[in-house]
């Protein structure tokens, strides 16, 4: 078994952790795919948006006049209004806003969300499990899965079809498709919202069933109503499906984030965030950016500044190098965010690291006089704090030569 991390020639991604795979030149199939979306013309985003217009007349026929006109599945974010306004204000439709609230928002993120309501002339449902339940979810996942925001990606993913279903509307718009990360999709792929992507994707392949199990936090079912995905024939009886506007609308970030600070008063984070050096990404919950994606890190060796830092060099807004350098100042950063959550759930810091050792990738990391080692972008191995595994769990981690 190697460890040596081999990274694209082009972004900063690691092909063992990202299991993309490369082509000859040593590029990324991201950055392919990145390649033919950049080279789209304006004449294609035309014809794209005169697709849309056919698709959103569909809906609109297969729905009552009484209904919403779709439901938007946001969380606050500048995504979230760039779906809000192209549905309000370019089609002039009536959307139902939805958003799966896990108490983890911070003060910008509350503001943005709320702020939907005032400018949009839009409802809005925001759902919040119980606290107590959330906390336990943050417990049992970390342990199961080395990830405290399960239940984030499950309630952003099962809410907005459970209100689709439940309010009788079959249009549900969602926004940037996940190509840009996988190189999983092409242009003319049409990929819509699905439950197989929900469930291996982003729910890792656990459901609400797999969370009533654990001996200390116990749950029921009537804990997990929010976290069960429609049946099919609920779903068929609608017609309820997911567009992703980033299918019909050239998705460019920096862009969008402008355009709804200058027209809507959104706002982007006052303060930096201590693991990457966008700031526009992610209010709605402290610790995406932070302690969650901090145990990417541990799990994978690469974390949130190599996923935006690749994203830029993608658009031509950082060199390779500026990339390089974004990742060797953020990606193992131990954030403050992480003691914040250690108290909001009761838990030390040593059975923290306890717990999160158990998932370094072997194929990444090796263990050095105590250390935890690995190999880096810019050639040369570094350290990265103490092991806290024990004896007889160390032998796969041994160097090799
Ligand atoms: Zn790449």
């Amino acid at each position: 078994m190697t460890k040596k991390m081999n990274y694209c020639a082009r972004c900063t991604y690691p092909f063992i952790a990202v299991n993309l795979s490369i082509d000859d030149e040593g590029i990324c199939a991201a950055c392919r795919t990145a390649e033919s979306f950049n080279s789209l013309t304006p004449a294609f985003w035309a014809n794209r948006k005169k697709l849309f217009d056919k698709k959103v007349e569909e809906f609109l026929s297969k729905k009552k006049d009484s209904e919403y006109d779709c439901v938007i599945p946001v969380s606050g974010g500048k995504d979230s209004y760039f779906q809000t306004h192209i549905m309000t204000k370019e089609y002039g439709l009536k959307p139902l806003l939805v958003t799966y609230h896990g108490n983890n928002y911070l003060p910008e993120g509350d503001y943005n969300r709320d702020r939907m309501r005032h400018v949009f002339n839009a409802d809005h449902i925001v759902m919040g499990p119980s606290v107590e339940v959330l906390k336990k979810l943050n417990r049992i996942c970390f342990k199961k899965m080395g990830d405290m925001n399960w239940h984030a990606h499950c309630g952003i993913f099962t809410l907005p079809i459970q209100v689709a279903v439940r309010f009788n509307v079959p249009m549900m718009i969602w926004g940037e498709i996940a190509w840009d990360i996988s190189g999983m999709f092409e242009p003319n792929d049409f990929v819509e919202f699905s439950a197989r992507v929900r469930h291996e994707h982003s729910l890792r392949g656990f459901e609400w069933f797999d969370m009533i199990d654990d001996p200390t936090d116990s749950l029921a079912k009537k804990d997990l109503l929010w976290a069960i995905y429609p049946s099919d024939a609920e779903i068929l009886k609608i017609g309820v499906k997911g567009l992703y506007i980033g299918n019909f609308f050239k998705w460019d970030p920096y862009r969008h984030t402008k355009l709804m600070e200058e027209t809507y008063g959104w706002k982007s984070s006052e303060t930096p965030f201590e693991r990457t050096y966008r700031r526009a990404s992610n209010l709605d919950d402290r610790y995406e950016n932070g302690a969650h994606d901090l145990l990417k890190f541990i799990k994978f060796g690469y974390g949130r500044a190599s996923d935006h830092a690749s994203k830029d060099i993608r658009t031509g807004d950082l060199t390779r190098e500026q990339g390089i350098e974004m990742v060797r100042r953020y990606d193992h950063v131990v954030s403050t965010d992480l003691y914040f959550w250690l108290d909001y759930v009761g838990m030390t810091e040593l059975e923290f690291w306890e717990t999160a050792d158990r998932f370094r990738d072997p194929r990444v990391w090796w263990i050095e006089d105590g250390q935890w080692v690995k190999d880096n972008i810019w050639g040369t191995p570094s350290s990265y704090g103490p092991v806290h595994l024990p004896e007889a769990a160390q032998e796969k981690y041994k160097r090799l030569k």
